[in-house]
Order: C-alpha cells, then structure tokens, then sequence
C-alpha cells in the first residue's frame, strides 16, 4: 500500500501517517519526490481499516493499493531508484559499476594475479566462485571456504570488494563472513528457502536471473528476500534458455528496461554466461550500458585455455582492458559515467 501526500503536505501531516500505519503495527518507507511525497506501507496482510484510516489524515491525497504480485520491489511501491553501497561502491547510481574476474577461484596466483588485472582496467569489484554449480558431479566444483579465503586475500591486496556465490541456505553464514555482495546462482534463483536464508544476512544479494525464468517471477524471487528485511538486492541478467544453440544461452536486454519499468531496484548483465563466447562479450557488455545496465559482471581469466570452468566465455585481461575505455564512451552517450574509468571531456576548443 502506499499513501499518496498532496504537494506541500507538511512535516507534521507526513508524520501523522507515520506514527498511525505504526499503531497498527507496519513500517513505512519514505520516497521524497520533487514534487510531494509517497508513503510506501511495508506489512502482509494490510487491512482495509488501515487504507480508510489513512485516508481521513490531512494531507494525505489518495492510499492506493500495490497491484502487483511483487510489492516491496515494484517501483509503484518506491517510485525511486534503490542505490545499493558496497564498501566505497555504489551500484544504482549514476556511475556504470564493473565487476569482473574468474568464473572459479583456482589457485592463489591466479586470484590475485586476475584481481591485479582487472583493476588496473577500471574494474570497480572482483568475482570468482569458490563454491560453484556445475552441470556435471565429475567437474571443478570450487576450492570452498579455501576459495572464500583466496577471495579475502585479493581484495586485501586490491581494495576490490568481492562478489561470490553461495550455493545452500547452510552455507550463508560462511560465506558472509568473507564476501561483500552474495550471488544467488541462476539454478538457485527460485529456491525460496535459500533466498529468506540471504534475506536474513546483512549483506547486499546479487540475485541471477534463472535460465527458464520470466520476469515477473524473478521480481517475485527479489521480493522473497525483501521480505526478510534485505533490501540490499541487485538483479542481474544472464541470459536465458532458448531454441538457440550458437550461443550458450540468449542474453535477453529487454529485461533492462523492462525491470527499470518494474521495480526500482538496480539491474546488472552478465554476458559471459548470457553469450557463453569470449569474442561477443565486449559487444554485449557496450549494449547492455547502452540500454540503461546499472552495471556488469563479467568473467576475465588470466589464461581462458586452462581454466577449470568457463574459460570459453572468459576475456583475457588485454581484451578486458580494450573494451572498458570503449565501455565508459557508450556510458557517457547514454548520461552516466564509469566507476574506475575517467573519460576526457569534449573539449570545445579548435585546436582539436
Ligand atoms: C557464475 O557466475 O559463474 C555462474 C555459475 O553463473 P550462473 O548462475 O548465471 O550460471
Ligand atoms: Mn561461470
């Protein structure tokens, strides 16, 4: 539900909603527009006592009811955009965040090594998945909590926060400990016990898009772990299953603004695993800030030919670094700028 104010509703009268809706037992999260305020009411069921007595405060214009399925993260719910802080990152902004690094941590050298790499490119935080999904029983399945701690040691080096998957609810723990964002995997992305158990953490969520999932449910899915009380979560698209087979899945841009439209939370792309092929991974990376990403995660691998998972779809740090300065001119198109990229202005004198 939300309690639409008049323009120029006054302090008092913002307050008086406030305190009621917490008389009746809910919260409220303010969203102060340019021009009049709305009241977002957070709680399950809402009952209707509360909508008529909202309605009988001065200065409230209209309490409207969330049509959606999904509530907390529809944007009728907060029409402003969520911005999500990672240490001295900001995801939702204006700024254009790269993430990137290997699919798996494999080795120390080559953490650190990668992590080294991608910053000097302009890479705002590091991946590397320390317990990894695999299709197969029988493939590299992660170096677990020695990956966690490879994890601490690179960002200990760079400064890069790190972005790492956490697979079961019983694993949470562990991993919050030394991640700053949990990625919730695309196999994972409807599996609602794991999602409350990362809704209970303190910790920002990275939430992938699952392969067969629409976009209704994966807001659903976002709204499982809002629910919790972490509104700390950032959607990031990574391709979808479809009758294609070049490529590994088909990276689905539409979802871009179509969630921008949706909800107010911030949307990355990953098209390492939305294309599952290196050389295409710096196009999409340029079409996915053009269409509006608040950010991308993508995979770089010091040597792509002997990773242990995904090394097909990995940039080596030499293209990773070629494609961000083209990265940060499509950004500056399209109004926004690149964390970790500074751009030269256009400069107007004729001497150029
Ligand atoms: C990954 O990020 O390496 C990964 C396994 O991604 P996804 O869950 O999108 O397949
Ligand atoms: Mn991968």
């Amino acid at each position: 539900m939300i309690v639409v104010m008049q323009p120029g509703a006054t302090q008092e009268q913002i307050q008086a909603v406030i305190d009621r809706v917490a008389e009746f037992g809910f919260q409220t999260k303010l969203a102060p527009g340019a021009e009049r305020m709305v009241i977002g009411v957070v709680g399950s069921p809402l009952p209707d006592t509360l909508k008529e007595a909202l309605e009988r405060l001065p200065g409230v214009e209209e309490v409207i009811r969330v049509s959606k399925r999904y509530k907390l993260v529809s944007r009728e719910f907060y029409p402003l955009d969520t911005v999500i802080q990672v240490r001295d990152v900001t995801i939702g902004g204006n700024e254009v965040v790269v993430i990137a690094g290997p699919c798996s941590v494999e080795n120390e050298r080559q953490i650190i090594e990668t992590a080294r790499a991608v910053k000097a490119a302009g890479a705002s935080m590091l991946r590397g998945g320390a317990f990894k999904p695999r299709t197969s029983p029988y493939e590299f399945r992660g170096l677990g909590e020695q990956g966690l701690k490879l994890l601490a040691k690179a960002r200990q080096e760079t400064g890069l926060p790190i972005v790492t998957e956490v697979l079961s609810a019983q694993h949470v723990d562990l991993v919050a400990e030394y991640a700053d964002v949990l990625q919730i995997g695309a196999r994972n992305c409807q599996n609602y016990l794991l999602l409350e158990a990362v809704g209970r953490a303190k910790k920002p969520v990275l939430l992938k898009r699952g392969m067969a999932v629409q976009i209704e449910e994966w807001l659903l899915a976002a709204e499982y772990i809002v629910a919790q009380g972490n509104e700390q979560v950032i959607l990031c698209e990574r391709g979808i299953r479809t009758f294609e087979t070049f490529t590994r899945n088909t990276l689905d841009l539409n979802a871009v603004p179509a969630v921008k439209h949706l909800s107010h939370l911030p949307i990355i792309v990953d098209p390492s695993h939305g294309t599952g092929r290196w050389f295409m991974v710096p196009a999409m990376m340029l079409a996915a800030v053009a269409a509006g990403a608040d950010g991308l995660i993508v995979e770089v691998h010091p040597n792509p030919d002997h990773a242990l998972s995904d090394g097909a779809q990995s940039l080596t740090p030499e293209n990773f670094a070629a494609v961000m300065s083209k990265l940060a001119a499509v950004a500056r198109a399209v109004g926004r700028s690149l964390r970790g990229v500074a751009t030269a202005e256009p400069s107007l004198s004729p001497a150029d």
